[in-house]
């Protein structure tokens, strides 16, 4: 490979930039009117403005993108996420094209996209879903016969769901039916694909997922796993690894159930196989993701292996250097995810940063696009990038987290720094003893 097109903008367009610049690769950037001065404007070799600010103007226009890439001479396409990462169509465009995806297959993209189909996938393997509908539910009757055989609370999810949309819980029968209808409408907006399913709602599990990389050559291997429990409207805000909860013993079961399904649809790229743990200690298979995680950072520092690196040797149709999966992992690791939003109300906060000051020291690493002057366009995610500290154990992590978000500083626009070392301090959190409920507990309690 000699030269990549970023099909993103943002935190991770630089960071792939940057992978692509230590392998001796070119760059290709792809950007909207509003972002010209964006880092990944600047910082790529070549930089082709592609439509509007509204990304289904510029980021989402298949038609630009490929006309760049024509133009521009590439060999492949990194989508990074959000945006046209997991859109199998574009893929396929792609493979057409004779370009290089970064990524996995359409089909397997389409397959593992759908969260029934992945489901179906995962119990054949044999690894243990949350009971539910095997099958997407269509009519009100058919939700009530679920509801009753697998009891309340319940969730709804949308099949083509993502972002933490589109689910609704339900405590109880009364509500099914309005639920279950703005369930299936929300769907059909939001994704395009009204189909929803439906599965048992643990109350306060924790979020644990699995790292996965897969060669063309059949080689698979997990790279322990992320805890990613501290999350406000199912979104995840900070993550760390190892899970406090999860030992030797523990990883190894999950790591072994994040292979099967991998080895199960033949899956090539990285990859990440999402579970909910219980208090119990049993793990239930949710969904998996087909790309590059915004949370990649914490596994990076706990393995030393440079994800986005191997992610682009693996679509460059190299072997895994590494064939041996991690059951032990390196000191620990946290990140914070850095918004530019109300702490308390979360409504996205643009515009220009008048001042910034980036913390830095042993063991703290940033990742974002941010500088001072840098003006946050209104169109996008609100994410400014992402704050990660290494320890050489989760007390010196949390220690370092703390003193890192202190020397933060961002001026000019709101963020949820202030936020993050509240909940970085919090007893229980200090405990590792979160589930995905914490957030919520802690604003309804109004501390
Ligand atoms: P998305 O693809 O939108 O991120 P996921 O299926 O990965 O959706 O779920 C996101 C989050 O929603 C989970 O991390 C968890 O906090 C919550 N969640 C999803 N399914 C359940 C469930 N069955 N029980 C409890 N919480 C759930």
């Amino acid at each position: 490979m000699r030269k990549i097109l970023i099909a993103n903008r943002g935190e991770i367009a630089v960071r792939i930039i940057r992978a692509c610049r230590e392998l001796g690769i070119g760059t290709v950037a792809i950007c909207s009117t509003v972002d010209r001065e964006a880092l990944h404007s600047r910082l790529a070799d070549e930089c082709y403005c592609v439509g509007a600010a509204p990304s289904r103007k510029s980021y989402l226009s298949v038609a630009q993108i490929m006309s760049v890439a024509a133009v521009s001479g590439i060999d492949a396409i990194h989508p990074g996420y959000g945006f046209l990462a997991e859109n199998h169509k574009f893929a396929h465009i792609c493979q057409q094209y004779k370009i290089k995806f970064i990524g996995p297959s359409p089909q397997q993209i389409k397959q593992l996209g759908n969260k029934v189909e992945a489901k179906k996938i995962a119990a054949a393997a044999g690894v243990r879903l949350l009971q539910g509908s095997a099958d997407p539910v269509a009519a009100e009757t058919e939700a009530l016969q679920v509801a009753r055989r697998i009891g309340y609370p319940l969730i709804i999810k949308a099949a083509a769901g993502g972002g933490g949309r589109g689910m609704k819980i339900v405590h109880a029968e009364e509500q099914l039916k309005n639920r279950f209808r703005v369930a299936q409408s929300e769907a059909e907006a939001f994704f395009g694909n009204p189909q929803v399913f439906i599965e048992r709602y643990l109350t306060s599990p924790r979020h644990v997922e699995i790292q996965i990389m897969a060669d063309a050559h059949g080689n698979v291997i997990h790279l322990g796993e992320r805890d990613c429990s501290i999350q406000r409207h199912h979104q995840k805000i900070i993550e760390e690894a190892p899970c406090p909860l999860v030992n030797k013993k523990l990883r190894l079961r999950m790591g072994n159930a994040a292979l099967k399904i991998a080895r199960a649809c033949n899956y090539e790229s990285l990859g990440t196989v999402e579970f909910l743990l219980d208090q119990n200690g049993t793990f239930y298979f949710i969904e998996m993701n087909t790309r590059i995680q915004v949370e990649h950072p914490v596994t990076e520092m706990v393995t030393g292996i440079d994800l986005v690196k191997e992610q682009i040797k693996i679509a460059a149709g190299e072997k895994l250097t590494r064939l041996t999966s991690f059951t032990q992992l390196q000191g620990h690791a946290i990140e914070c995810r850095i918004n530019a939003e109300d702490a308390v109300t979360f409504v996205p906060s643009p515009g220009k940063i008048t001042d910034c000051h980036l913390p830095g020291g042993p063991g703290v690493r940033i990742d974002s696009m941010i500088y001072n002057g840098y003006r946050v366009p209104p169109d996008y995610d609100s994410m400014l990038g992402k704050l990660i500290v290494h320890g050489q154990d989760r007390e010196e992590a949390l220690a370092r987290m703390n003193r890192a978000l202190q020397e933060l500083q961002i001026e000019g626009i709101k963020t949820n720094i202030n936020f993050h070392s509240k909940v970085i301090n919090h007893p229980a959190f200090r405990r590792g003893e979160c589930s995905t409920g914490f957030i919520a507990e802690l604003l309804n309690s109004g501390k």
